[in-house]
């Protein structure tokens, strides 16, 4: 099996561990997961926890010290785990503990929400799978951080754990304007003491000037998750975005490209939510054409959400999606190759850039046996 057919279908299925009691089951993004470093040069995030997990084929285990994934009790591949950041065991010169600052995503992604909670979640507007607030509850973060935290903390990330790049997400906050200022000093205070590339995602701002002073804020790419194309299922799925409106999302998309450039804005879309498929091939037509990368991704129940019980989707339903989604990308000369931080830039939670590159290198061998043909 070769490592993306392995990548989709340890998404699709989960893999089984012998111990997932340290692993973070709430907050932003696709939780419940693990990096890996399938041997000898692929990444990927993989579900570890939830029921769906209990039937995978796929388990863990060691072989000589070595960690190996197997199938059906046969050993497939050897792999790395990424280890704790280095970070981790320290704290900020106010006392907090800088894991609940931010998290590795990935060897090289520095992740934090900066505000961890969100005026939809705890009224009918709430995206039934989100699990933001349950990282509060569990008090493994703090609600704000503040600029000082967080500068303290990605300095010694990028010191001792060489992270190369920062995604900032939020909930959506109360008053707006206010959490917009606030993101902006952050971004700020962080490129000028760090100096890395920052991802800010967020939901389409009431007034769109906001993009330009993010921009001149030190954001260096912009995440505006649409999450569905399917109207029934963003009606049904994710109310509070459903009220903002896919125009809406649009104008935010085109005025964000403008700014920031060609895929340097992105949108998650969720496969498995109760869609129909040809709006997640549609939706990332209309993504294309704009210059936003869609950022793809098999859905992943959290624990303690409305939609706990809900499996990811089926991995052949993953491999039509990304093998459609590609085709599309490479019409438009674009796609993950081009993301500068944050989801896109890690991209392991999707497999999405691995159907790119295959594409792209069908495309290249084409083209040089379509040259070697003699034309008489
Ligand atoms: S907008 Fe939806 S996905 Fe985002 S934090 Fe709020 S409830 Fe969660």
């Amino acid at each position: 099996m070769d490592s993306r057919t392995l990548k989709v279908e340890l998404q699709s299925y989960g893999l089984r561990i012998p111990d997932s009691k340290n692993i973070r089951r709430g907050g932003a993004g696709p939780t419940g997961g693990i990096h890996l470093r399938i041997l000898p040069d692929t990444d990927a995030n993989v579900p570890v926890v939830g029921d769906f997990v209990k039937s995978s084929p796929y388990h863990l285990d060691k072989i000589n010290g070595e960690d190996w994934i197997f199938r059906d009790e046969v050993a497939l591949v050897q792999v790395e785990l990424m280890g704790n950041g280095r970070f981790y065991d320290h704290k900020t010169s106010s006392g907090i503990p800088m894991q609940k600052i931010g998290l590795l995503h990935c060897p090289t992604t520095f992740a934090t929400t900066l505000l961890q909670t969100c005026d939809f979640w705890n009224d009918e507007r709430r995206c039934q799978f989100c699990g933001i607030e349950l990282t509060l509850k569990d008090r493994s973060t703090v609600g704000f951080k503040n600029a000082k935290a967080l500068v303290e903390t990605i300095q010694l990330a990028k010191e001792l754990d060489g992270i190369s790049n920062i995604v900032f997400t939020s909930g959506v906050a109360p008053d707006e304007e206010k959490a917009l200022e606030k993101y902006a000093e952050i971004c700020s205070e962080v490129k000028e003491h760090t100096g890395l590339p920052i991802q800010l995602q967020i939901v389409p701002p009431e007034d769109l000037g906001w993009l330009e002073r993010l921009k001149s804020s030190g954001v260096d790419a912009l995440g505006v998750h649409i999450e569905t194309f399917d109207p029934e299922i963003f009606e049904k799925i994710t109310p509070g975005k459903a009220m903002i409106g896919l125009d809406r999302y649009i104008e935010t998309w085109r005025e964000g490209v403008r700014i920031f450039g060609r895929w340097a804005v992105s949108t998650y879309i969720l496969v498995g939510l109760g869609e129909r498929l040809e709006t997640v091939i549609d939706g990332a037509e209309i993504c294309a054409e704009i210059g936003v990368y869609p950022f793809i991704v098999p859905f992943r129940p959290i624990a303690g959400t409305p939609m706990e019980n809900v499996k990811p989707p089926k991995a052949e339903v993953m491999e039509y999606v990304y093998s459609e989604a590609a085709k599309i990308l490479s019409r438009y000369d674009g796609g993950s190759k081009s993301g500068v931080a944050g989801c896109v830039s890690c991209g392991e939670c999707s497999v999405l850039p691995d159907f790119e590159m295959l594409h792209e290198s069908k495309t290249v061998k084409l083209k040089k046996f379509i040259k070697s043909i003699p034309v008489n």
